[in-house]
């Protein structure tokens, strides 16, 4: 696949999804961007900066700003496409078979692109699985996604989906994930885990509140890092689950970027267990 002999694997590490296809483990979200034009300029540097660390996977949505986050990566992508894996999401409203297959195809007008790499369920809503998934595998013969997955899903939803027709086509499920978010180490990561399926990590700095958290910082001061380097790097433990935080100015997503050298040992991890402990019974699948 071309993307991949574009892709500077070698600089930093890669998940591998069911096709094969290797994918950044740290990426770029653009939830809350493009809503404020005073911050598009700075937005668009961030992402920018982000391709040029090799945070390479970008994922957006037809919902995020009314499709104007699709926009400004439009924007922020115009000229190196090819070097970005982009991924994106249809709403449940809009679901159905014809009604994915149309929701792609403005989101990929708005994207100014040909295809979008990896297509999402944003969430499960009325419209049967089975809709969803004849919408994504047309997409996919007709060359305008490079595969598909699904958004917050929990397990019995998955059981669910991998029941239908081409179902098990699946690639990722892209979930809430982080330090003060440890549901789905009870039942659902591991679940994936036995499957094959990686998880994409949402909010992994909880919406940057664990950027401000005090230990985090006093982890992070052992290491000489930042509390937002303590969260992405605790999501970034696991070899199979990548993380998207959203940052909006180039200096957040430099420090991001250096999450992916950081490596915490078991004082770390107790200390952090501590403070948020692990789930000891089945918890539903959390959403933001
Ligand atoms: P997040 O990435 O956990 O946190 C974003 C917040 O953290 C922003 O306020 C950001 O501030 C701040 N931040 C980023 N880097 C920082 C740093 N180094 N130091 C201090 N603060 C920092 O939350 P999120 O935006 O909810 O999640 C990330 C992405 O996941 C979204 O953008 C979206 O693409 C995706 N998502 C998907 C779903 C879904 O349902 N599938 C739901 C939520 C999110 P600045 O903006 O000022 O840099």
């Amino acid at each position: 696949m071309a993307i991949l002999l574009l892709m500077p694997t070698h600089a930093i590490r890669t998940v591998e999804l069911p096709s094969g296809v290797r994918i950044p483990a740290l990426g770029q979200g653009t939830w809350q961007m493009a809503e404020d034009a005073r911050h598009i300029d700075d937005e668009i540097a961030a992402l920018q900066v982000g391709i040029e660390l090799g945070l390479r996977l970008i994922d957006t949505a037809e919902m995020y700003a009314d499709g104007r986050a699709e926009q400004l990566v439009a924007q922020a992508i115009a000229g190196r496409r090819d070097q970005v894996y982009l991924v994106s999401k249809v709403l449940p409203s809009h679901s159905s078979r014809t009604g994915t297959i149309a929701a792609c195809e403005a989101s990929l007008r708005r994207l100014r692109t040909d295809r979008i790499d990896l297509y999402l369920l944003h969430w499960r809503g009325r419209e049967p699985l089975e809709e969803t998934v004849a919408g994504f595998e047309a997409l996919r013969e007709a060359g305008k996604i490079g595969g598909w997955g699904v958004s917050n899903l929990d397990v019995d939803d998955i059981e669910e989906l991998l029941a239908v027709d081409r179902g098990a086509a699946v690639q990722t499920d892209q979930v809430l994930y982080n330090l003060a978010r440890r549901g789905i180490e009870n039942d659902l990561l591991p679940w994936c885990r036995t499957r094959g399926l990686p998880i994409m990590a949402y909010s992994p700095i909880e919406r940057g509140e664990l950027a401000d958290h005090p230990t985090l910082a006093r982890v992070a001061a052992r290491h000489h890092a930042t509390s937002a380097q303590v969260a992405l790097a605790w999501v970034l433990r696991h070899p199979d689950v990548c993380a998207i935080p959203k940052a909006s100015t180039p200096a957040h997503v430099r420090e991001n970027h250096r999450a992916l050298d950081l490596h915490l040992g078991a004082h770390d991890l107790a200390e952090l267990d501590h403070e948020f402990p692990p789930p000891r019974r089945r918890v539903p699948l959390e959403m933001h």
